[in-house]
């Protein structure tokens, strides 16, 4: 866990955010400022600060998993997802997050 990292403390449940999923190293929770209908943040439960820092490949695995398997209990079955890595694209959370968005049901 990072003190200065918001998303810790969300996984740590400083805030009692409601978790939608959640794997052994993986946890979803929805994102406060949602850019569409559905729009969900799938991450590493360890702190890691991109995707650039991310070298555990069945970790890489588990969130392409976790994205499958978030998606199809909640019956999403059109989605997008971004992951931004690197301030001038637009990262401003510096903890590993896949974004998925969607429009309905
Ligand atoms: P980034 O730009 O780093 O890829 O995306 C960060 C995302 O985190 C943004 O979509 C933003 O709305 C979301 N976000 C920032 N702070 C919080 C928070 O405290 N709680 C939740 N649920 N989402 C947050
Ligand atoms: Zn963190």
């Amino acid at each position: 866990m990072s003190e200065d990292c918001i998303f810790c403390k969300i996984i740590n449940g400083d805030f009692g955010t409601e978790f939608v999923y959640e794997t052994e190293n993986t946890v979803v929770f929805n994102d406060i400022n949602p850019k569409a209908p559905i729009h969900m943040l799938v991450c590493p439960k360890k702190h890691i600060a991109s995707l650039n820092e991310l070298e555990d490949k069945n970790l890489m695995a588990e969130l392409l998993q976790t994205v499958k398997d978030v998606t199809k209990k909640i019956g999403l079955k059109s989605y997008k997802t971004q992951i931004n890595t690197g301030k001038e694209a637009g990262q401003e959370v510096f903890h590993l997050h896949i974004h998925v968005l969607g429009n309905k049901k």
